[in-house]
């Protein structure tokens, strides 16, 4: 079968052992399940489903997607079966300690001791609370993120009610250090979003720059490293991002989604912050000396209600085979996807076909189809979208400025207009290689997208 099921073995042996917490009880099922009514239903929607792109599988290169570890799908599903909510001690008695547990662990990657932090249904929502404290704590200040940032940002911003501006990026996508200071020394900036891994490029924006700018103008600094976090494990970045996550225990918060490179089906962001104390803001009921003491109560520092406890449970699980250790298994996935990206890197820009602006700082590569002029480039890179399609490759498109290119890659656009080139947008392929597989299967990759290119080129 295309698809692991061992995994069903495991979960059917650890059910029983679930099931010896409750032994005492009186049995409760009811009836039997209408088996043949159900199979149909399943097989109606099992047939439903064949209309994705196969995300799960290694030539699906290109969206940020990627399935679920074995155990936390696994252990995600055993907790089903008593279906927790950590909203409250109450509602998730266990699954509430395994987040704390998990959630500690993630602050200890980053290298925090102490901490204040809980699992999200996503980014968006750490993101939100991140912000939100941020404006509680600089009220009427500004907001910045850079023109790469997440979009969401933005949109946070205005539920918010928060001021925001952007800050340009230079041509490797990452914020520009002048562009900021001229807008810091217009005053009035309360908080900076500095990410680590923009979901478009993967570029690590300058925290160790941003940091000492921040000396010399005073701002709340939070870290949207919602895909990048955990790429701190990794050793073999280039030095700039190693320098970015070295810095990365100075700042005030911190966003990583366990369901973007943790290994966890979605539904499972994560907000940290390195100052306990901001959990008064978030006081419904309970005295503010209560967030610095072990016994937190996760339903009194989350925005949201009622939170998946199988959620915890999945990531603990993953947490316990997969510790979050320099040069352990899980860091080593990390390497091989960066590895895999600067491999293709290396091999599109020795490609006569193909060119490929930015040496990628994770796992990352954009590139443009080498043309007479950028309309006829964003049309091919969408023609071999489509062609590397038919053959089972899935890329992805992104539309990148002009300028992040060398000025003669589209040499009559260039001698036409000079100028208006810089202003342009041009159509180009993006695959984020993100699955431990890919860097086995760059050769497959490769295979595919050069006939792709043939195909339509020599057309
Ligand atoms: C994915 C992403 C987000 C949004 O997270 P969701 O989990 O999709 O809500 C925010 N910031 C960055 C940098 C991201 O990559």
């Amino acid at each position: 079968m295309i698809f692991e099921d061992e995994s069903l073995a495991l979960l059917e042996a650890a059910l029983p052992v679930l099931a010896t917490g409750f032994s005492s009880l009186p049995p409760s099922q009811t009836a039997p399940l209408d088996r043949a009514a159900m199979l149909a239903v399943l097989e109606l929607a099992a047939t439903r489903l064949h209309e994705n792109y196969p995300y799960f599988h290694p030539l699906y290169a290109g969206q940020m997607l990627k399935p679920p570890h074995p155990i936390a799908r696994a252990a995600y599903a055993l907790a089903m079966w008593i279906n927790p909510n950590n909203h409250a001690l109450d509602g998730g008695r266990v699954s509430s300690q395994m987040e704390i547990e998990a959630v500690h662990a993630l602050a200890s990657m980053v290298g925090w001791s102490t901490h204040l932090g809980h699992l999200t249904s996503g980014g968006t929502f750490a993101n939100l609370e991140a912000l939100w404290i941020a404006g509680q704590l600089a009220p009427g200040k500004t907001i910045l993120a850079s023109e790469q940032a997440h979009y969401t940002h933005h949109r946070i911003c205005g539920v918010l009610q928060l001021a925001f501006d952007s800050v340009a990026v230079d041509i490797r996508g990452r914020m520009s250090l002048a562009a900021l200071e001229a807008r810091l020394q217009q005053g009035d900036v309360g908080t900076v979003v500095v990410t680590l891994g923009t979901t478009a490029l993967g570029a690590i924006d300058p925290l160790p720059q941003i940091l000492a700018l921040c000396e010399k103008y005073g701002f709340r600094i939070h870290v949207d490293a919602a895909y990048g976090g955990y790429f701190t494990l990794a050793s073999n970045l280039g030095p700039e991002a190693i320098a970015a996550y070295e810095a990365l225990a100075q700042v005030d918060s911190i966003v990583i989604d366990p369901h973007k490179h943790g290994l966890q089906p979605y539904g499972c962001g994560c907000v940290l912050f390195q100052d306990p104390s901001v959990g008064r803001f978030y006081k419904h009921n309970s005295p503010y000396t209560y967030f610095t003491s072990n016994e937190l109560h996760l339903g009194e520092i989350t925005l949201e209600c009622s939170r998946a406890g199988a959620a915890a449970v999945a990531l603990w699980a993953t947490q316990r085979l997969l510790p979050l250790t320099r040069s352990g298994e899980f860091a080593g996935m990390l390497e091989s996807c960066h590895a895999a990206a600067a491999e293709l890197y290396r091999r599109l820009n020795a490609s006569p076909y193909f060119i490929a602006p930015i040496n990628p700082q994770l796992d990352i590569v954009v590139w443009a189809i080498r043309g007479a002029n950028v309309e006829e480039s964003s049309v091919h890179a969408r023609a071999i979208f489509d062609a590397a399609a038919r053959k089972d490759l899935h890329l992805a498109l992104v539309q990148l400025p002009c300028e992040f290119f060398p000025l003669d890659t589209w040499p009559a656009s260039h001698s036409a207009n000079p100028e208006a080139l810089n202003a342009k947008h041009v159509t180009c392929l993006r695959s984020v290689l993100m699955k431990p597989e890919h860097f086995a299967w760059l050769n497959a990759i490769w295979d595919r997208l050069q006939s792709a290119a043939e195909e339509v080129l020599k057309r």
